[in-house]
């Protein structure tokens, strides 16, 4: 009997064309009336494309995509940090493919719709309800826009590839809410340029609190002598940010980071250069669900991002999709198109997904815990220091501790750092008057560092007297308050 897959996103198609070449049939359900690239450039790992390659894709993904020969991270003065092979090179059997999710998309739907029939895909379809019958699953279909129900579908299982806002989790799990966002917004886009360090390089510039990736994303570019340099630039905020619901397809507007980004001219790549002559720019704020205790239930589960939403951190949401299928596929062929197969790939696959999706989120609280460790270190040679350590204190939501350097910081004499931390700390903790008479003390240039610290925080946003004290001192205005979604 088939098997309803809800979804025609990279692990949907991914599992419609494992099920076929295993003989299992199946029809692919998706809610928008046009599959089109959308998007702009992902990764898929050697892991993944060995997998693509099993399903015959790799002569047409070699043509599309750039094997990726190295990952380079560099200080957001351009200089080179660290650097290590990728793919191929790394010697993996399998390259690592920089790709534009799109065109990624096109190939599997293309695939599918040779393979399986035209009919397999069935777009136009959005998953409203399902219920079990004896024998199945009967599933429910919407037009997306006005409600009006479309069809119904009988299947053997159900398998929920339907994305970050899945239909099917959220029938699972009614109470689990929004995705849970990290503090970082991302604004993404395509330029077309010249290549890079060698045109197949994957860069990190920057810090927490602000980061550039780039990479090559085109075969047919690389091969004129050109790029299509897929870019990422990330800007750290406050948890009480207001930002914008996630929405793959939300426009960024380029006032609220490219001034961030102006001092960005390395010798080997010309950031705000790249960002302004992007053809077009998304926002997305850097969101994850937590891991589920379980994904199967009767004949449904969930796979890809449906079941593990995670931060775009290692390059491995698409890849994990495409392994999910996989596994799925193996599961089915060894228990047949029943619950037994679902639950077989639900314990291979939740906790190995599971460990990236927390391995990603603590990266990246870590880094705060890394920070306050370094500083600790720091302090005992430069004392300086002690006053950035209270406000990493703060930003780490350790307030006690944050609260204890104030205090040692007012008892010591006021002098141009103390005030300028202790201004900090005041202002993290949200006491702005205090801030305010510490910053009148001495507003000197040095200040620089802790403004653009409290900035990255939103610690300075909604008090005219920050930015009077920011023009007084000549320096640059901090951006704008974003406007609540
Ligand atoms: C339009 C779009 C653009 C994206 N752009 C990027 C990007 O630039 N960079 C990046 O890293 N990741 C991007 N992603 C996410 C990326 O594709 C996934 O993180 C990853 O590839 C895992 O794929 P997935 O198939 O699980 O989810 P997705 O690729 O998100 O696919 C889910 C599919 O399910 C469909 N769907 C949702 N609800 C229903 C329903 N109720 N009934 C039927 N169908 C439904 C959606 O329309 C979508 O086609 C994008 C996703 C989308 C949908």
């Amino acid at each position: 009997m088939t098997v309803l897959i809800i979804g025609g996103g990279i692990a949907g198609l991914t599992t419609a064309l494992s099920l076929h070449q295993i003989g299992v049939a199946c029809r692919v359900f998706e809610s928008v009336p046009v599959i089109e690239p959308l998007g702009v450039g992902i990764n898929t790992l050697p892991h993944a494309v060995r997998e693509l390659t099993e399903l015959g894709l790799a002569d047409r993904l070699a043509a599309t995509a750039v094997p990726t020969a190295e990952l380079a991270y560099y200080s957001g003065h351009g200089q080179r940090i660290w650097s290590e092979p990728r793919g191929l090179a790394a010697g993996y059997n399998w390259p690592q493919f920089s790709i534009h999710r799109g065109e990624l998309q096109m190939i599997l739907l293309a695939a599918a719709r040779d393979r399986l029939g035209a009919n397999a895909i069935v777009t136009g379809h959005h998953l409203a309800r399902w219920e079990e019958t004896g024998r199945g699953v009967r599933a429910h279909f919407v037009d997306r826009r006005s409600g009006e129900p479309v069809a119904t579908a009988e299947g053997a299982l159900m398998i929920a590839a339907d994305g970050i806002h899945s239909t099917v989790r959220s029938a699972l799990y009614p109470d689990e809410g929004p995705p849970i966002w990290n503090g970082a917004i991302l604004w993404r886009g395509v330029t077309r340029g010249a290549p890079f360090l060698g045109g197949r390089t994957m860069i990190m510039a920057g810090h927490e609190f602000q980061k550039f990736v780039a990479y090559p994303i085109s075969r047919a570019a690389l091969d004129r002598g050109e790029s299509m340099i897929n870019w990422i630039a990330e800007r750290k905020f406050r948890p009480d940010h207001a930002w914008r619901r996630e929405d793959w397809n939300r426009a960024g507007r380029l006032e609220e980071f490219l001034p961030q980004f102006e001092s960005w001219r390395f010798d080997w790549l010309d950031v705000p250069a790249v960002i302004r002559a992007a053809a077009a720019c998304f926002e997305y704020p850097m969101v994850d669900r937590d891991p589920l205790a379980r994904w199967s239930f009767g004949r449904v589960t969930l796979l890809g991002d449906a079941a593990h939403p995670m931060y775009p951190i290692g390059s491995n949401g698409a890849s994990q999709g495409i392994l999910d299928a996989r596994v799925l596929t193996r599961e089915i062929k060894a228990h047949g198109v029943t619950p037994a197969a679902l639950h077989a790939y639900e314990a291979e696959r939740r906790p190995a997904t599971a460990r990236i999706v927390l391995a990603n989120t603590y990266s990246d609280m870590g880094r705060h815990v890394e920070a306050i460790e370094e500083y600790k270190r720091a302090v005992a040679i430069a004392p300086g220091m002690f006053g950035y350590l209270g406000a990493e204190y703060a930003v780490a939501g350790r307030i006690d501790e944050a609260k204890k350097v104030l205090a040692q910081l007012e008892a010591m004499k006021l002098t141009g750092w103390t005030a300028m931390w202790r201004a900090s700390i005041y202002a993290l903790l949200g006491n702005n008057d205090e801030a305010i008479r510490m910053w009148n003390f001495r507003p000197h240039h040095d200040w620089l560092s802790a403004i653009r610290f409290l900035e990255d925080f939103g610690s300075l946003n909604g008090d005219p007297r920050f930015l009077d004290l920011i023009r007084r001192m000549n320096l640059p205005m901090p951006r704008a308050p974003r406007a609540a979604a």
